[in-house]
């Protein structure tokens, strides 16, 4: 992934890909104090910006780290970055570290870095999505918002994250499922997850994971369409109940879901109603999405 063209924005300067290199002692890697943001560009558009930076910057407060930007600087730095790298729909991770000045859990003394890049991505789950991917239950369980800091897109909360991607993978799945530590449902390893419980829509309420940007857009834009929206604990065996099963997410967009474990699911009306109205959201001009969501 290091070593192709294009340009990533570093601590304020556009470094070519390849150069954009860490030293091995950087903080960041060793305690994981880092916080990113996932974002897409649609036509051109960073959707939903203002909401990403300042998640990240409230990511890195939570960490007890001040990022050295603005929220100004932030969104500039992230349109200038697609530009620079004449993009007009792809994938932009900003992210934020500790860096190299100090090795030990104490890292007073270290700096705040920001890098943002940018690459085309059209889906997470790419050629499945559209047929509906398969799930399986991860091992691992989300932890309690007392035991990890649930509410920050922290770089150490994907640990648990790519173990049961990769495990989920081994069996031939797409994805996993993830408990929580109480055994309800709470999402997949980089999406939230909806349930259509007899025309209904319900989805986790989120504690102990992150209430996902484009989690909330499905909800307004089902509100929109009448559909009674649902935030509630949801116990693991009320996925019998459910009819249809989606992920939304900013790398998943909304991806229907055709097999959790044992239960099969057609994507029907409720999904595939909000895949097509979140699509033509995120492409219209960012004044125009706020209009369209007001209610
Ligand atoms: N949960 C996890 C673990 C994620 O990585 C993501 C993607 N950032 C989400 C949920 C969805 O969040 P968003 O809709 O803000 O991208």
């Amino acid at each position: 992934f290091d070593d192709r063209d294009g340009w990533i924005w570093l601590d304020g300067d556009f470094v070519p890909w390849r150069d954009a290199r860490l030293h091995v002692l950087t903080h960041g890697l060793h305690y994981a104090s880092g916080v990113f943001e996932g974002e897409r560009a649609y036509s051109g558009h960073i959707f939903k910006l203002r909401e990403h930076t300042e998640r990240l910057i409230a990511s890195g407060r939570i960490l007890g780290f001040e990022i050295p930007w603005t929220a100004e600087q932030i969104d500039a730095a992230c349109q200038a970055t697609l530009a620079k790298n004449g993009q007009t729909d792809a994938y932009v991770r900003p992210i934020a570290w500790r860096g190299s000045e100090q090795l030990s859990v104490s890292a007073q003394q270290t700096k705040i870095h920001l890098a943002i890049a940018t690459w085309p991505w059209p889906n997470l789950f790419g050629d499945s999505r559209m047929k509906g991917v398969r799930l399986t239950w991860a091992k691992w369980k989300r932890p309690h918002p007392e035991t990890a800091p649930t509410a920050s897109k922290a770089a150490g909360l994907y640990m648990i994250g790519t173990i049961s991607k990769h495990a989920a993978e081994a069996e031939g799945f797409d994805d996993a499922l993830m408990l929580d530590w109480k055994g309800d449902i709470s999402e997949a390893t980089g999406a939230n997850v909806f349930l259509a419980i007899d025309g209904a829509l319900h989805t986790p309420t989120p504690i102990n994971f992150l209430d996902g940007i484009t989690r909330r857009t499905v909800i307004a834009l089902a509100k929109k369409r009448q559909i009674q929206v649902v935030e509630r604990t949801i116990p693991q065996s009320d996925l019998a109940r459910a009819s249809e099963v989606f992920l939304a997410g900013t790398a998943a967009e909304v991806t229907p879901v055709r097999q959790v474990g044992d239960l099969a699911f057609t994507p029907a009306q409720i999904t595939e109603t909000l895949l097509k109205d979140y699509e033509a959201l995120v492409r219209l001009p960012p004044e125009e999405v706020a209009a369209r969501l007001a209610a």
